[in-house]
């Protein structure tokens, strides 16, 4: 199959798909149906559930008692080749709800009659490939040998419907491509991504973990995390202080009024943890938002006190299902580094052309320069139950654009994405792999300043509705840590670095030099620390290497003669002598810098 080519619809109609990404999707959907085939001619007793394209790929869900093993996947994988090669076509015909629910109950296949009786149209859809006759409303390639080349990938276990009181299956993982080289090219990105996994890294440097017996979801931070966290908090609460924000922190339970108030309590109930306390329910903050406007209300505030910055770093909890999970990226835990924007609307286009400056700083200093930025708004033509009235919407909308017009950032403009209390802008930062996260989020609410009637008093010694804006920069530490391991491959830049240093002694004879080196350098502000175990230096320099870092610095006699240190690159390995002073200047240059080398 090529970029252009065709395709076959459920009435049996061809069409030619110009669109490559569209023509790739209906590749590996139909590569998918094509796995199925085969899983059904190798194992008879499977049952199928379903089997849709993804991002990455596609696949297929069974059900059977067998467990499949990786050596299945290749028998698997054989077959598909085999089956392709018979130019087996893919033949649409269109049934009634009965004709298709007689078949699949002869064929025992509940999973499928299942979709089927949800179906409230009469007319539905079957494609033919081979022996195997699937419930689908394609459309597919004409024949396989328009498929291109595949690999199945992994086997995983699922639940029909993602539920897991339903029936457990195996969901199938492969991927397609039109050629050879995008397939090899993919294949080695995802080598790449499983080498900078984090939960991987994130174990292997000591930076945290998730105690699945204990909380599941939940992140432990080690010293070598916590001590980057720590930085990022303290880097950024300088940068924002520096621009008006001011910090607070809010209770982690309240009273549910307060979450019946903002609204959570009946739209966010699935995700939210409540508890008693002297016979009254309370609720574990999922936001920080209601916290941020008690603080705002608990005076009459002014036109001249704004606009006002509220930022926390607003520990929150929501609950998420287990099988959604994640290591940092997907938590029943974070917290955001959160802010609210409290202004008056003739200050609106500020603000966010602040935000927007200020996301663009901070986001640079961790080495993300490629970004991806949405503009979601409004749909007038098929008008939501929208908080607010239109003419702050127009506004807001107006005002969002501009800002994204002044910063001369191009951005794709979502019609309908808004969510019902307000429009906003979203950056997605792209990392070192060319994989794309959703990080800050700048959101006008025109719901909550209505619930919570959040008011100034203007000039004209008048009430006024004030203008709220929720922004987030880094989204949440956890999630950001978790692609930052991922972005820099667990070498972190000299200003991250839990330890910036590791001073290495050559034998016992070398130890009071590299203490007071250490000494020295520590006193200079770096993070350092001597290994001085008596094991060969070889041996300490590798695990220094795997630890990522930065710098080594090794101490024998010629050193300690000349009171000299030789400095070693986790990079660019031997740099050759230096003074303890030198060192550290160069060093702590890289630090004020925030440089980030390539990792
Ligand atoms: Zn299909
Ligand atoms: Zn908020």
């Amino acid at each position: 199959m090529n970029q252009d080519s065709q395709a076959v619809f459920r009435d049996g109609r061809i069409e030619t798909v110009e669109d490559a990404d569209a023509a790739l999707t209906i590749l590996r959907h139909s590569t998918s149906h094509l796995m199925a085939l085969a899983v059904s001619e190798l194992y008879p007793d499977v049952h199928l559930g379903i089997g849709p394209p993804i991002s990455e790929g596609f696949y297929y869900d069974f059900q059977t008692s067998h467990r499949f093993t990786d050596e299945d996947l290749s028998k698997i994988e054989t077959r598909m080749g085999e089956l392709a090669n018979e130019n087996l076509s893919f033949e649409p015909s269109i049934l009634s709800k009965e004709e298709a629910m007689e078949y699949f109950r002869a064929q025992g296949e509940e999973l499928k009659i299942e979709l089927i009786e949800e179906r409230s149209d009469q007319i539905l859809s079957c494609y033919k490939l081979g022996q195997l006759i699937d419930f689908c409303t394609g459309p597919h390639v004409l024949s396989t040998d328009q498929l291109g080349v595949f690999k199945l990938l992994s086997v995983a276990g699922s639940y029909w419907r993602g539920d897991e009181n339903r029936e457990q299956l195996q969901r199938i993982y492969g991927t397609a491509f039109f050629t050879r080289e995008e397939l090899e090219d993919h294949l080695t990105r995802i080598e790449e991504a499983r080498k900078r996994d984090h939960r991987k890294l994130g174990k292997e440097l000591g930076l945290f973990s998730v105690q699945e017996e204990v909380a599941p979801g939940l992140i432990f931070w080690h010293p070598k995390g916590a001590v980057i966290r720590g930085i990022i908090e303290q880097f950024l609460r300088a940068e924002l202080e520096a621009r008006g924000y001011q910090f607070v922190y809010t209770p982690h339970i309240a009273k549910s009024n307060l979450w019946k108030t903002s609204g959570h309590y009946e739209y966010f109930r699935e995700h939210m943890y409540t508890l008693a306390v002297d016979d009254e329910e309370y609720v574990l903050k999922p936001m920080n938002c209601p916290g941020h406007i008690m603080i705002y209300q608990s005076a009459k505030r002014s036109y001249r006190e704004l606009p006002m910055r509220l930022a926390e770093f607003g520990t929150v909890y929501r609950y998420e299902k287990s099988g959604t999970l994640h290591g940092m990226l997907r938590v029943r835990g974070f917290t955001q580094d959160d802010a609210h924007i409290f202004c008056s609307p003739d200050q609106v286009l500020a603000e966010i052309i602040q935000t927007l400056d200020v996301a663009e700083f901070i986001l640079n200093a961790f080495g993300f320069e490629d970004f991806e930025v949405a503009l979601s708004v409004s749909d007038p033509d098929s008008p939501k139950e929208y908080a607010g009235n239109p003419e702050d919407w127009e506004r807001a909308e107006t005002v969002l654009a501009e800002a994204l017009e002044r910063k001369g950032w191009d951005y794709q403009r979502k019609l309908g994405e808004a969510a019902f209390y307000g429009p906003k802008i979203d950056i997605n930062l792209i990392d070192a792999l060319g994989r794309s996260w959703q990080l800050s989020t700048f959101q006008f609410d025109f719901s909550l300043p209505q619930r919570f009637n959040i008011t100034y008093v203007g000039s004209d010694s008048r009430e006024h509705h004030v203008i709220m804006i929720h922004r987030a920069l880094l989204g949440s530490l956890e999630r950001f840590m978790g692609v930052l391991i991922e972005h820099y491959g667990g070498a972190f830049p000299v200003w991250l670095a839990p330890e910036q240093v590791l001073v290495l002694p050559i034998s016992e004879r070398h130890h009071d030099y590299a203490r007071k080196v250490t000494e020295q350098l520590a006193a200079a502000g770096l993070r350092v620390r001597a290994d001085q175990r008596s094991e060969k230096v070889g041996l300490k320099i590798r695990e220094a290497q795997l630890q990522k870092v930065p710098f080594m610095l090794i101490l024998g006699d010629r050193e300690v003669e000349s009171e000299a240190v030789s400095v070693r690159d986790r990079l660019k390995g031997d740099l050759g002598p230096s003074s303890v002073e030198e060192f550290a200047a160069k060093v702590s240059k890289l630090v004020e810098e925030r440089v980030v080398s390539s990792a």
